[in-house]
This record gives C-alpha cells, sequence and structure tokens, in this order.
C-alpha cells in the first residue's frame, strides 16, 4: 500500500450508509462512508459533488435536528425541502462550514464571527489599565453593538452621515428653477417642489449663492412640511396675483426640506437605483466623538498594553498572539501609558501608536510600573491577564496558521473573500471542543497558497483526532491526496455525472478508467493532461503600466503587464494580489480610459455596508503611465453572483432570452392574442405570476435560520400564468424553455442563429448541465464566472480588452481549470490583455509572465518579489512561490 493508503476506515458498522441519492442530479447512489475519517470528495463541476456532501449528508442532519428541536419544525422542513434520499443511516450531527462571499452586514467583523470579541471585551474589563478613579467597567461596555458600550454621538458606527449644503448644491451658480438642489427629485416631482415654494413665496429665479442664508437653510434643512395650494404653470408673479385674488389652486402640495428627502430616501427605498441617487448626496465623516473608535470615551480610555480596544482590534492578528504570548511569559508586568482622565485617542494618535507597536513587535517592558503601587496592578489582575491572554493565543494560533494572520479582528465581513470566512470559521471550530459530528467544508483550500496547505490538512487532521469526521468537497490535489477514503462523483456534469465512480482508500482510484479526477492524481503518459499545454511566450505587445498604485497594502508601487499576453499574479494570501488585480488596476485603468472612473460598488441591500463599500473603491490612488492602443476595454471576470435574486438567471444574463421572447412574440397564436414579447417577460407585468412576481419562489422567513425560498403556490415555479404558457413553439412553452438545459435547448433550438449561438458558446465553457431558468441565487461562484466568460465570448472577438480574473480556479476540477485556460488563451491568442491572480501552479506555468507578490502578507507584503517568465520567477530564492511552481516546470 502507498503512503495513500494510511487510515483504515473504523469497523464498517460505525460508517455511514447512503442508499437511494437522488437529490439533484445524483442517480439512486448508495454509498458506505467511515466515520472519524477525512472524506474528500472530487469530480468535475455539476457532476453533483455538494448535491451528496451538502445537499443529501448535510440537509439530512439538520432535517433531523430540525425535527427533534421543536415540533412545529415539520412545517419548515416541508418548506425547506427534504432530501431526496430513501437511506441515511449512522449519520453524527453535521456542522457545514460552506464558503459565502459578503452578507453579515457592516456590523460584523472578523471578532464577531470568530467570537474572539467576547474574549478581547473580557481582557479588557477584567485586566485592562483603568485611569485612576475609573470604575471597573463590564465586557459590553466595549462593545459597539450593545447600548452601554456604543459611541453615544455615531451610535456604534464609526462615521456620521450628513447631508450637506455644498452636497445638495453643487453649483450654487445655478437658479432653483435651473435645478440647483440637484438632490431633489427628477421629472414632475421636482418640478412640484418648486411651485410648492414659488407658492410660498420663494425666489426661483435668483442664483442660489445670492439667495439669502435664511431662505436657503430653510429650503434645505426645515423639517416643517408646510402644505399650500398651487398654481400649475402660472410664473412668479401671476402666483401672486392668483393668491391675492383667491384664485382657486390647481392643487394641495406639500413641502419637504431637501435634507429630510435625501435621508427618507435613502432609508426607505425600495430600489436600488434610487437608494444610490440618495446616497450621492450623502457625506459621511469620522465621527468627532470616537474618531472611528465606534465605542463610548470611557471604554476607550481603558488599556491594555498600552492600547486601547480600537488599536488593539486593528491590529494584524500576528501582532496580538505576538503581544499575548509576551503577556503570558513569566517575566511580563503590565505596560503602562501616560494618562489624563477620559484621554481618547484621536485617529492619528492611534495610528501612530499602531505603527510603534507594530515595529516593536510587542510589548515594551522598559515603561513597567511597580505592580504593588496602584491597584490596576494588582496581583489578581496580572493573573487574569495571563490567563486571558493564553487563551487568545490558543485561539489565534490556528488562524494564523491557516495564513491568515495579516487580518485584524476590526475587518468587516463584507470585505473578506469567501475563502477567508471560511477559513477563519474552520480555524473557530477548533476551539468549540466538539466532537462526535460531522464536519462538511467547501474546498477549505481556495485562496490558500501552496505554502498554507500543511496548515490547513494539518487542521482538518485535528478535527479528525479529536473524535470528529471530516467531509470535504475539493479539487487540490494535495488535499486529495490527504484523504482516508475518497468518493468520485461523475464523470461529467449534471445528466452526465450523479454517478460514484470511486469509493474507498485514494490509491484505488488509479485503476478507474473513466474518472477525470484519475487523470490528474495518476497520470499516466498515455492520457497524461497538460502535457500539450506548454507552449512558447508571446511576445508583448507594448506594456500597461502603472506607477505608485496606493490600496490596501499597496503603498506606491511600480507595476506592468505585457499587452496581448496572460499574466499570472501570485503570491501568499493576503500579500496584495486582489488589491491589485480586482481592485487597484480595473479602476485605475478604468478612470484612464475615461469609462467613468471607479465602478458603482455593488449594493448588498443593507445601507451601513452599502455606504462603507462605496467609501472603499473611491480609496485607490495611482496613475497609468502607459497603456498602449491595445487595450481600450476593462472586464472584470470574478465569481461574485449574476444577481441576487431568483429573478436573474443565465438566460437573461447573456441576453439570449430577449431573442426567445420574440420568437415567442412572433407565433401565430401570440398574435392572435396580442401579446407582444413583453407578455413573455416574468420581470415585468403582464403575462407573469401575480403571486410571485415572477420569481417562481416565495420567501420565507424561517424563525433560527436564514430565510429561505420555496416554489410558488400558484405558478408551482413555472413563473408564468396559464394564458401566457399556453402560447407554445415548436409545442414548448416559455416555461419549458426556462427548464431546459443548456445542452436541451442547444438541440432545440437549432438553426435560430444568436440563440444557438450563445448556448454553443455556454456549453463550451462547460456549462452544457445548467438550467436556463437556473436561477442567480443557485450557481456557485466558478458558475457565476463561467456565465460571465461566456458572455465575453459570445461577442465578437475584438483583440482590445484587458481581461482581468481573481483567482478564477477556485472551486474548479482540474479538468474544468484546463478547459477555462484554453479560452483565457484564446482571449490572449486574439491580442486581448489577460491578467489572473492565481494560486494554481499548473496554471502559472502556463502564463507569458508572472508577477510574484510578496514578500509577506498584509504590511509585510504589497510588493512585486520578482516579475519575468514562469522560469524566472521559479529560480527566485526570495520568493514563496518559487519551489511550488519549480515542481511543476520541472
Ligand atoms: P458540484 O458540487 O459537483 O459542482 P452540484 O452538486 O452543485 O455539483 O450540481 C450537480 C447538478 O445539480 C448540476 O447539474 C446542477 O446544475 C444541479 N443543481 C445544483 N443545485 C441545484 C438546485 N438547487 N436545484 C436544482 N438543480 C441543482
Ligand atoms: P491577496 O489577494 O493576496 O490574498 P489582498 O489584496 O486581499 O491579498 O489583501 C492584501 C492586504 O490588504 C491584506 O492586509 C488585507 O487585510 C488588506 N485588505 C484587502 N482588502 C481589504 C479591504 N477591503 N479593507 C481593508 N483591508 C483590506
Ligand atoms: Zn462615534
Ligand atoms: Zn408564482
Amino acid at each position: 500500500a502507498s503512503t495513500l493508503d494510511r487510515a483504515e476506515p473504523s469497523a464498517w458498522r460505525d460508517g455511514v450508509v447512503v442508499r437511494g441519492a437522488r437529490q439533484n442530479n445524483l442517480k439512486d447512489v448508495a454509498l458506505d462512508l467511515p466515520r472519524d475519517s477525512i472524506v474528500v470528495f472530487t469530480g468535475v463541476s455539476g457532476s453533483g459533488k455538494s448535491s451528496l456532501a451538502f445537499g443529501t449528508l448535510f440537509a439530512e442532519s439538520q432535517r433531523r435536528y430540525l425535527e427533534s428541536v421543536a415540533p412545529y419544525a415539520r412545517r419548515l422542513i416541508d418548506q425547506a425541502g427534504v432530501p431526496d434520499v430513501d437511506v441515511v443511516e449512522g449519520l453524527p450531527p453535521a456542522v457545514a462550514l460552506q464558503q459565502q462571499r459578503g452578507g453579515g452586514g457592516a456590523r460584523s467583523d472578523v471578532a464577531t464571527v470568530t467570537t474572539l470579541s467576547s474574549l478581547v471585551r473580557m481582557l479588557y474589563s477584567r485586566a485592562g489599565w483603568y485611569p485612576p478613579g475609573r470604575a471597573m467597567l463590564y465586557a459590553e461596555d466595549f462593545s459597539s453593538n450593545t447600548v452601554q458600550g456604543a459611541c453615544p454621538t455615531c451610535h456604534g458606527i464609526g462615521r456620521v452621515y450628513e447631508v450637506t449644503e455644498k452636497s445638495m448644491v453643487p453649483d450654487p451658480s445655478l437658479t432653483i428653477r435651473e435645478r440647483a438642489v440637484a438632490s431633489w427629485p427628477v421629472a414632475w416631482a421636482g418640478q412640484n417642489q418648486r411651485d410648492i415654494l414659488v407658492a410660498l413665496g420663494y425666489d426661483v429665479d435668483t442664483p442660489w449663492q445670492d439667495l439669502p442664508k435664511k431662505d436657503r437653510d430653510w429650503i434645505l434643512f426645515t423639517e416643517e412640511r408646510p402644505s399650500v395650494g398651487v398654481y400649475a404653470g402660472l410664473t412668479p408673479e401671476q402666483t401672486r396675483r392668483a393668491q391675492k385674488q383667491g384664485m382657486e389652486p390647481s392643487y394641495q402640495g406639500t413641502f419637504i426640506g431637501a435634507r429630510r428627502y435625501v435621508l427618507d430616501t435613502f432609508a426607505n427605498a425600495k430600489s436600488a437605483t434610487t437608494k444610490k441617487r440618495a446616497s450621492r448626496y450623502l457625506t459621511s465623516e469620522l465621527c468627532g466623538t470616537c474618531h472611528g473608535a465606534k465605542i463610548k470615551p470611557e471604554a476607550l480610555s481603558v488599556t491594555f498594553e498600552g492600547l486601547d480596544i480600537a488599536a488593539f482590534s486593528h491590529l494584524p492578528l500576528e501582532r496580538l498572539a505576538e503581544i499575548a504570548r509576551s503577556v503570558t511569559a513569566d517575566d511580563w508586568s503590565p505596560a503602562e501609558v501616560a494618562h489624563q482622565d477620559d484621554h481618547v485617542l484621536d485617529a492619528e494618535a492611534r495610528e501612530a501608536l499602531t505603527q510603534a507597536r507594530v515595529a516593536g513587535g510587542g510589548a515594551s517592558h522598559d515603561a513597567a510600573p511597580d505592580v504593588r503601587r496602584t491597584p490596576n496592578l494588582s496581583v489578581e489582575k496580572r493573573a487574569a491577564a495571563q490567563r486571558l491572554a493564553a487563551d487568545l493565543v490558543t485561539r489565534l494560533q490556528p488562524m494564523i496558521d491557516l495564513g491568515l494572520g495579516y487580518l485584524s479582528l476590526d475587518r468587516t465581513t463584507p470585505t473578506l473573500s469567501g475563502g477567508e470566512r471560511q477559513r477563519l470559521r474552520l480555524a473557530t471550530q477548533l476551539s468549540s471542543k466538539l466532537f462526535g459530528v460531522v464536519y462538511v467544508l467547501d474546498e477549505p483550500s481556495a485562496g490558500l497558497h501552496p505554502r498554507d496547505l500543511d496548515a490547513l490538512i494539518g487542521i482538518l487532521h485535528g478535527l479528525k483526532e479529536r473524535g470528529n469526521s471530516v467531509f470535504v468537497v475539493e479539487h487540490s490535489l494535495t488535499v486529495i491526496h490527504e484523504a482516508d477514503w475518497l468518493v468520485d462523483i461523475g464523470p461529467g456534469a449534471g445528466e452526465q455525472g450523479g454517478r460514484v465512480l470511486y469509493s474507498g482508500t485514494p490509491s484505488g482510484l488509479a485503476d478507474v478508467a473513466e474518472s477525470e479526477t484519475r487523470r490528474y492524481l495518476f497520470p499516466r503518459d498515455d492520457d497524461a493532461p497538460g502535457a500539450s499545454s506548454r507552449r512558447s511566450p508571446r511576445e508583448p505587445q507594448g506594456w500597461l503600466a502603472f506607477a505608485d498604485v496606493t490600496r490596501n497594502n499597496l503603498q506606491g508601487l511600480d507595476v506592468s503587464f505585457p499587452v496581448g499576453c496572460l499574466s499570472a499574479v501570485t503570491g501568499i494570501s493576503g500579500s496584495g494580489k486582489s488589491s491589485l488585480v480586482s481592485q487597484a488596476v480595473p479602476a485605475l485603468l478604468r478612470e484612464h480610459l475615461g469609462s467613468g472612473g471607479a465602478p458603482e460598488p455593488e449594493l448588498t441591500g443593507d445601507p451601513e455596508t452599502d455606504l462603507l463599500l462605496g467609501d472603499d473603491v473611491d480609496d485607490v490612488r495611482g496613475r497609468v503611465t502607459e497603456a498602449p492602443p491595445g487595450v481600450r476595454r476593462v472586464v472584470v471576470i470574478d465569481q461574485k453572483p449574476i444577481g441576487r435574486t431568483p429573478r436573474s438567471n443565465v438566460a437573461t444574463y447573456t441576453g439570449l432570452f430577449d431573442h426567445v421572447r420574440k420568437l415567442y412574440a412572433a407565433t401565430d397564436e401570440a398574435k392572435r392574442r396580442g401579446y407582444t414579447a413583453g407578455r413573455f417577460s416574468f420581470n415585468v407585468p403582464g403575462g407573469r405570476c401575480p403571486t410571485c412576481e415572477g420569481e417562481g419562489s416565495v420567501m420565507v422567513e424561517l424563525l433560527f435560520l436564514p430565510s429561505i425560498y420555496t416554489p410558488c403556490p400558484d405558478c408551482h415555479g413555472t413563473r408564468y400564468e396559464a394564458s401566457t404558457l399556453e402560447v407554445t413553439w415548436h409545442e414548448r412553452s416559455v416555461a419549458d424553455v426556462l427548464a431546459m438545459s443548456v445542452d436541451e435547448a442547444h438541440a432545440f433550438f437549432d438553426g435560430e442563429g444568436s440563440i444557438h449561438h450563445s448556448l454553443a458558446v455556454l456549453r463550451d465553457v462547460g456549462l452544457g448541465y445548467l438550467r436556463l431558468g437556473q436561477p442567480a441565487t443557485e450557481l456557485s461562484g466558478g458558475e457565476a464566472q463561467r456565465v460571465k466568460l461566456a458572455s465575453e465570448l459570445q461577442r465578437a472577438s475584438r483583440g482590445d480588452t484587458l481581461y482581468v480574473l481573481d483567482e478564477p480556479t477556485a472551486g474548479l476540477h482540474p479538468a474544468d481549470s484546463d478547459r477555462l485556460m484554453r479560452h483565457l488563451q484564446g482571449l490572449a491568442d486574439a491580442g486581448n490583455t489577460v491578467v489572473m491572480a492565481e494560486l494554481d501552479m499548473r496554471m502559472v506555468a502556463q502564463a507569458d509572465h508572472v508577477i510574484d507578490m510578496g514578500p509577506g502578507a498584509g504590511r509585510d507584503g504589497g510588493r512585486v518579489v520578482v516579475a519575468g517568465s514562469p522560469a524566472d520567477v521559479a529560480a527566485d530564492d526570495n520568493s514563496a512561490t518559487a519551489p511550488y511552481l519549480r515542481e511543476v516546470i520541472e
């Protein structure tokens, strides 16, 4: 037996037995899995790994849990859907750690996700250094999420949002009639406000800047809502006369102050566009009381090792661990800083303190005062500090091991990648002391540099050794090699998948001919993948050069990319790949090309988060110093969802549904009934189901779980009214079309020009198994990315585009990665420039040019360690990437 066969699964009576699993594409799967082992599920994208691991095993475990906690849960379970499986036996309670990007809101951060927040607050409450005379505070007093702890000025947000004269009236030389108040609504509603002002006797024809301050202030800031008779269409003079003569006004109008209008619209608008429009007039400033620290001054006056809790939370986890470790040392005594009562550090001082602490790399012992002189430094307090600090070290270490030492406790969750979040939660599980459960993980290696894979593997083993089972969906060959047990699903995706090709110790897979995974895990000379992919590097058609790039940990970086070539940006997690590739480069190039500067941030629906994300994007600095004619357009192909509601899907996103609707509107039956293309849309009223408004599903709020979508009771998920579905084309309704897979539709629409072409491209990127109407919310990040890629590929290639991709192979089976790579190479062959952040060395080796970032993460990264051909980088002694790149090149 090879090293792969190190673990014998425990006796089979202790195993998990699955029979008749038919969830999604699973083909009546029967499977026996060992418990207390690391089980890895492999297979190409769409083969059914998630349907088995999450959709069947985890879902079944959750169902049983719900049943056991509450009788009324039966209703919830019926709505959430029972996994389609005959038998599941021997399944321990399951904990799922999935990759979810975003969410959580601006008030959720690394501290709350990891639950370290309570430990740190306890540390400050019990072991902090209090200014003389200050009573001890409770842990809650240090939280910005509690009434006791939050800063009274900004209510724990750290910023204050206001509307100013300048933000609402950008051009004071205009008159009110010329729309000086830019924040007013457009069209009729805006004119109404003006007419009301006329009726109220205000001057709307004098430049704003020449109006009396009293009038300007009232118009903008009044909270009164006076109602007055409006004479529509009359000049101010005629209005005056009409009022005097007591003429009947056209209607009663109510005035609302401009500031109040913006704030109300921002708070209450249902449409994202309206909200976004209102947000343009909001300015945000650092809170003057807490300077962004979010908590009340009393709490900020308490320090630990010279840092208030906000400065502490702003340090990289790695530094926190160093500080905590020094506290646990036998010879430690607390540091003290000079204090005035109620002294609050301002933002600059906090930064300076942080810098000094970071530079010093730990606690400064020199300033330590005599332990006995002050109650602050009592023996009890010292003991408390040491115990809590020891806990902190234990909790932080796994996060650091998983390559997350560059994160800070105050980093908000919406800014974390899915991989970072999953690894944080994974590290957090280690301290939960749970045993006898099964952890179900979704590609925990995503975003992790090969250097840090060992730590991940160590943690998976740690969970197992504590008496848990670990079920992992994975694509990293290194992690797959570590499995005690391997389940390979396939051979293809969707209808072509859903079978268990192999279940056993990894070495046995070597004999399974139809497995795609086998070709990568046990390459043989006759069918080794990628052997043909070595190619001579392309000649650059000039260089796309950036100078002074400043963003997150990039500080004045100069960097350039060869035009018409494929470049890979590498580096350990936190080194700055994403900051460069998906944030700085597109923003700077868009600005340079004059297509509107930074892209509009995607709205999350949570106003606080949205504002923070908005601020964030403006924060890119630098310039383009060279942009050859070969670059005229930027396209970012990322793994963000193609939509946030079940309303968008593959058919609408790629535009092919427009053509389908026209096809239906052109049928004789549609013409006879007078149905236009709009009738076949589920996004506008007319032909769609009125109950679910064309969503096909309705949202059900669950009490203690995230909300879920269930099929609409009226249209049963078809999205349409019965009458709309009576119109058919080749005997199929428009709902039938949405229910087809891309493959089926490709055959069905044979001969239909552009529809057929779009479908062909979707098949080509490996999405033939997707249903056309599959809601955006059901697509994985990788699938969303490939839908975007397909939409790009279906346009005629212009050869003048910069394509930017952030870890495009995350979530992809090696076979899918190879297919993706062929498309990227094709884009470069057509003269486009492709830049990708990438950690899979098989992919990196195929790039024309490699830029290795580092050398470390966070403050220790953000620089180019080495740039050149894959061979140049592989030969560089300073590069953390080099050893792993060497393995695939040689
Ligand atoms: P993998 O995890 O191997 O990428 P999945 O289990 O996600 O594959 O998908 C297997 C098949 O089931 C695919 O054809 C996919 O489109 C389909 N599928 C996935 N989720 C759903 C869902 N919620 N409803 C219907 N079909 C789904
Ligand atoms: P990589 O892509 O190489 O993993 P990132 O570009 O994501 O690295 O991160 C580089 C540094 O910038 C890290 O210190 C990280 O914490 C910080 N950073 C990244 N994104 C943000 C953000 N949105 N807000 C604050 N800091 C960020
Ligand atoms: Zn404040
Ligand atoms: Zn409906």
